[in-house]
């Protein structure tokens, strides 16, 4: 049971992926599958973006991380800000969905320590 009031504020995030998954997903669909299409699949079968960082997507009146956005689709997940997406394989330019699931803020912390520990991606070795 959740018993925390229901005022909190309005997730844009949230319900732009509600929207465009009522209404827009074949072209959502289509967007997903030009970003995967512009990869480049390393050793790892990481789809990785010829980007420095987190590749960005911006696609009708919104904007969100491209991994997030091919997640999110694939997957009819409308996130909210606090769920994350995490990376199973630690490389943020990734955006191969079968290294990403959903997860908390804390778990990301989480990986991020380890991955910062080990100084490796040691999944990867
Ligand atoms: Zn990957």
């Amino acid at each position: 049971m959740n018993n925390r009031p229901t005022f909190r504020a309005t997730d844009r995030l949230e319900e732009w992926y509600e929207g465009l998954i009522a209404d827009r997903l074949e072209e959502a669909e289509a967007r997903v599958s030009g970003i995967l299409e512009d990869t480049e699949t390393d050793e790892n079968g990481c789809m990785v973006t010829a980007t420095r960082g987190p590749r960005k997507v911006r696609f009708r009146g919104g904007q969100d991380r491209a991994y997030r956005f091919v997640y999110c689709i694939r997957h009819r997940l409308s996130a909210s800000s606090d769920q994350v997406i995490r990376h199973r394989c630690h490389n943020r330019r990734c955006v191969n969905p079968e290294h990403l699931e959903v997860g908390t803020r804390a778990e990301n912390l989480q990986d991020e320590r380890e991955r910062q520990a080990n100084g490796v991606d040691w999944l990867l070795v």
